[in-house]
């Protein structure tokens, strides 16, 4: 057993505590990073990146039945979509992800981290002591809900969903957020007969309505068995899966994909050695400091404010920053995060929704227009349902959201992220010229819409 000092302690080598340990080791601080599985986190090798080499080919498959001309035949070549998976997770080895941090100095302690009172990292029979500050980036894992016979039955969770070596031929989804729809859409676009039950009227419900019932029809026309407002109450394996659900009819599945939330990894930290409570989120302030320990940082899923790598990966910047002394403070969180959905249509969004304006008491007005109703639209996404949605602030007359669904549309959420951060008047967004023939018109369109 032995204590080694470094300025600053990551516990957690997702894509949030990689970026803060390497900001912090370019600054020149001695850092150190505890990781127990693969540097790189879920993002790398069991959500983003996998899920989205999943849905790419039937998102292809699906533009090149739109556009007139392509030889596109009817599937996809299973095989060769898993075998592009496993290249873009590596094979589930983190070797190539390690020398970013070497190169940034920053040392990688292998196994699980524990905080052991103030500034201290209990790694196994070594101490690692913080002389400046200790990050909690643990992340969150899927969350199991108390269904009778669902944990006996080996559900599948995000884990297994990102990472099966062939399509179940049955899949049943039991959630129907963002990676209940992903990857329902996912595995039926690789032969899998997939249902998918949600517990409440409408799929990816904190999105605008437009936005769910496009998603809905997506998966629908696709073959997938959408149940609304449907819950299971037991699951039974025997062989195959026997769901029963709450209307009074069983299911049958290979795989039961839980996909209803996530838990921060919170539960074997130490956080009762610094008097916090096990289990929870870790609460941060607007600089991701724990009120009243200066000495402790919590950034990505595990403090709960915004579930998303880019978001994690901000606050470690702001983190970082706040380590090194600055004054920062949090500005884009919550409702503010950009988010994408990749389904086909994708759905991208930021800020407010018309609903979450408007509750939030804000003279909130709402224009909308086809999102490939413009020139661009002849060659990108044409034929494919989308909309396009800005939420303006009529007293300040800016836009305090924006939801465009369509074809491909995630590359053009960054200019609606834009001018909700900035808060861009409307007058300025007049003078910002879209190219012709681009989808980006769509911005032009609104705008008329509006009055303008
Ligand atoms: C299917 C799916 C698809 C997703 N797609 C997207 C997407 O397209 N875009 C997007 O922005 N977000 C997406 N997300 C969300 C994204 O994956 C998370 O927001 C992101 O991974 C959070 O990063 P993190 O570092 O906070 O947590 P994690 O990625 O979970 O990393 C935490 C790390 O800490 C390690 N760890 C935990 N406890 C300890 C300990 N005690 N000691 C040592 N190491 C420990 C873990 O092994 C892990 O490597 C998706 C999520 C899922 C489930």
């Amino acid at each position: 057993m032995g204590e080694r000092a470094h300025d600053v302690v990551v516990i957690g080598a997702g894509a949030p505590g990689e970026v803060i340990a390497g900001r912090l080791g370019e600054a020149g601080l001695d850092v150190a990073v505890v990781e127990e599985r693969l540097v790189g986190g879920e993002c790398s090798f069991y959500a983003c990146m996998p899920s989205k080499a999943l849905l790419r080919p039937g998102e292809l498959l699906a533009e090149a039945h739109r556009v007139p001309g392509v030889p596109a035949g009817d599937g996809l070549d299973v095989d060769a979509v898993l075998a592009r998976r496993d290249d873009v997770i590596h094979g589930l080895d983190d070797s190539s992800m390690v020398p970013w941090l070497e190169e940034r100095g920053v040392t990688l302690v292998r196994g699980h981290g524990r905080l052991d009172g103030e500034r201290r990292v209990r790694v196994g029979e070594d101490v690692l002591v913080a002389e400046r500050a200790v990050v909690v980036a643990t992340g969150s894992a899927a969350t199991i809900p108390p269904v009778p016979g669902l944990v006996d039955a080996r559900p599948w969770t995000n884990i297994e969903a990102t990472t099966a070596k062939r399509a179940p031929g049955r899949l049943f989804v039991l959630g129907g957020g963002v990676v209940g729809v992903e990857m329902a859409q996912a595995w039926s676009s690789l032969g899998s007969r997939v249902t998918l039950a949600h517990r409440v009227d409408r799929l990816i419900e904190r999105e605008e309505p437009f936005a769910s019932e496009q998603v809905a029809d997506a998966l629908r026309s696709g073959g997938v068995d959408v149940r609304l407002e449907t819950s299971v109450t037991s699951v039974a394996r025997n062989g195959a899966v026997r769901i029963e659900l709450d209307v009074g009819e069983t299911v049958e599945a290979d795989e039961i994909l839980v996909a209803i939330g996530r838990t921060p990894r919170t539960a074997d930290v130490g956080l009762e050695s610094v008097g916090l409570e096990p289990g929870k989120h870790v609460e941060v302030d607007g600089s991701l400091r724990v009120p009243g320990r200066d000495w402790l940082y919590a950034v990505g899923d595990v403090n709960g404010r915004a579930l998303l790598t880019h978001m994690g990966k901000y606050q470690a910047r702001l983190a970082a920053d706040a380590i090194l002394g600055k004054d920062v403070r949090l500005r884009s969180d919550g409702a503010r995060s950009p988010r994408v959905i990749f389904t086909d249509p994708q759905v991208g969004a930021v800020g407010l929704t018309l609903a979450a304006a408007q509750e939030a008491g804000i003279a909130a007005r709402a224009v909308d227009v086809e999102t490939s109703g413009n020139a661009g639209g002849s060659f990108v996404g044409r034929g494919a349902p989308g909309t396009a949605r800005l939420v303006v602030d009529e007293e300040r007359r800016i836009v305090v959201g924006a939801t465009i669904t369509g074809a491909e549309v995630a590359e053009a959420l960054h200019a609606a992220t834009i001018a909700v951060v900035g808060e861009v008047t409307l007058d300025e967004l007049w003078h910002a010229v879209p190219a012709f023939p681009t989808r980006s018109e769509l911005w032009l369109r609104l705008l008329e819409s509006y009055g303008l």
